[in-house]
């Protein structure tokens, strides 16, 4: 789930997500929640697991970290059986409220049905506004929410067909991971925007036992294999008869995420059949090839940076070295309490190596460049420690987009690349030099000859405006929602 419908009390929020579920395998809660760890870099605000024991659904969210709310042997007693599907979520704004992590849990006539949503509804505003008038009563504020009711209210009799209807009705970027009586389900968006892959764990009895997840990282945890991702526009059903999969939708050419490749996805998953790792390190590589300055080190701000760099180095041949220590051990909850922590900002997180920055050439290596206030204060940071010059080199092309699929990014507004040409963006930031990867670099570093316009491949929209997908709650205006109202009823 990526963004909250807003209230009316300010409470909208902005998330990105991870999700997992797990079938067949013994304590499939304990699995799921080192599944969820390992995708904790998806979001840090809350995690929530619903597990499936005999018919009977048990449930346990909480705010903060998986390892806060699932170490305790008392709280994973409550959530036993075979099954069980998991959420990680991130909001960057607004109260975090328990009554929005996920995964979300209704009892319909057919059973009881749970579902977690990593992704970003378009059209979600006014699907809400739709369901308000037809009486549904939302106990939350996520966009996810939309689809238990769209769910609710579908004619259709089994549960596979009303999934579908309501997967008909949205529009958006999503992966969702479900849990009914009877199936753990997976589903991708039409376009793949968002990732979900398949695993298997070996030896699980006849029927064998599957794993759905954001990113392949949370598979060895469960001692699952890499079977394959799900397709864009695929539901797949595990049951006990297997695995099924069902296409609803007329295919499209697909639009997997870009971002998930520079900067979000853990460094060590595969995406597409492609290790992310060395996506970075090829991406990193391009950079040097394209905007190459002579220096004498050149140093990742960690730990985005740092594959990037390391590619930029091999490619140029200047040493790679850690001129910026990361502190690992800093929380929001640490930074947020006051005016004086809040405002240490990066120091918290970041320090300068002096010895390896004194008196030299540095080029600084980063993943983006987004309000543009990390790259200012490490900058500051690395001439305080003596740098002699400061270039930074950046493995995204410029960041002039907000996204409207499942990455929190700021409104457009706040892009620092939407308003400032890479010179005026340069000399805010404080560097001699600053370049960005071109959009056609970023693509050849990723095994395509350059981006084609007719059929990208991938969702760059943060970087291009293309958004493949209908921004239909931007686009409605108030006319056209009232007689999108008046068409339902
Ligand atoms: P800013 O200070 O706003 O320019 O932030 C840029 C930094 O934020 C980069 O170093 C990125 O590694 C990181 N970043 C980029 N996109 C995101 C995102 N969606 N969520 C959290 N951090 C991000």
């Amino acid at each position: 789930m990526a963004r909250a419908i807003d209230n009316g009390d300010g409470d909208s929020l902005h998330e990105e997500c991870g999700v997992f579920g797990i079938w067949n395998v013994p304590d499939a809660a304990v699995v799921t929640a080192l599944g969820l760890h390992s995708l904790q870099h998806r979001g840090q605000e809350a995690t929530g697991i619903v597990s499936l024991d005999r018919g009977k659904f048990h449930s346990h969210r909480g705010l903060g970290l998986v390892g806060d709310n699932f170490s305790e042997p008392r709280v994973m007693a409550g959530l036993p059986g075979r099954t069980a599907i998991g959420h990680n979520r991130y909001a960057t704004t607004g109260d975090t409220i328990l009554r929005n992590v996920q995964p979300l849990y209704a009892d319909f006539e057919f059973g009881g049905f749970a579902v977690a949503h990593n992704g970003n509804l378009t059209n979600a505003h006014i699907l809400h506004r739709q369901l308000v008038r037809r009486g549904c009563l939302f106990q939350s504020t996520t966009d996810s929410e939309v689809f238990v009711h769209l769910i609710a209210i579908s004619l259709y009799s089994t549960v596979e067909d009303r999934l579908i209807d309501a997967l008909k009705q949205v529009v958006g970027a999503y992966s969702l991971v479900a849990l009914s009586n009877h199936a753990l389900i997976g589903v991708r968006d039409p376009l793949g925007v968002r990732p979900l892959i398949l695993g298997r764990v070996p030896d699980a009895g006849p029927t064998g036992g599957w794993v759905l997840a954001s990113e392949t990282c949370a598979l060895d945890i469960a001692g699952a294999e890499f079977i394959r991702d799900v397709e864009p526009g695929e539901i797949v059903v595990i049951d006990d008869n297997g695995v099924r999969s069902i296409k609803p939708f007329t295919a499209t050419k697909e639009r997997f995420c870009v971002f998930e490749y520079i900067y979000f996805a853990r460094p060590d998953s595969v995406m597409e059949g492609m290790p992310v790792y060395n996506a970075r390190k090829r991406i990193g590589a391009e950079l040097a090839r394209e905007a190459h300055v002579q220096a004498d080190v050149i140093v990742p701000v960690p730990d985005s940076g740092v594959p990037a760099a390391m590619g930029y180095a091999v490619e140029s041949g200047i040493p790679f070295e850690l001129g910026i220590i990361r502190n690992h051990y800093v929380g929001r909850t640490f930074i947020e309490p006051t005016d004086h922590i809040r405002n240490l900002g990066v120091k918290l997180k970041h320090s300068a190596n002096r010895p390896v920055l004194d008196g030299k050439r540095v080029i600084l290596v980063d993943d983006s460049i987004v309000r543009g206030t990390t790259s200012k204060k490490i900058v500051e940071m690395v001439r305080n420690a003596g740098a002699k010059e400061v270039h930074m080199r950046i493995s995204s092309p410029p960041t002039t987009h907000s996204c409207f699929y499942g990455i929190d990014t700021p409104e457009q507004s706040k892009l620092l690349a939407h308003s400032h040409s890479v010179t005026e963006m340069a000399e805010l930031i404080g560097v001699d030099s600053l370049a960005f990867i071109s959009i056609d670099g970023l693509y050849r570093a990723l095994g395509k000859p350059g981006r084609n316009a007719a059929d990208p491949h991938y969702c760059d929209a943060c970087f291009t405006g293309d958004y493949p997908i209908a921004l239909a709650d931007q686009e409605a205006t108030p006319e056209r929602q009232l007689s999108l109202l008046a068409a339902t009823n």
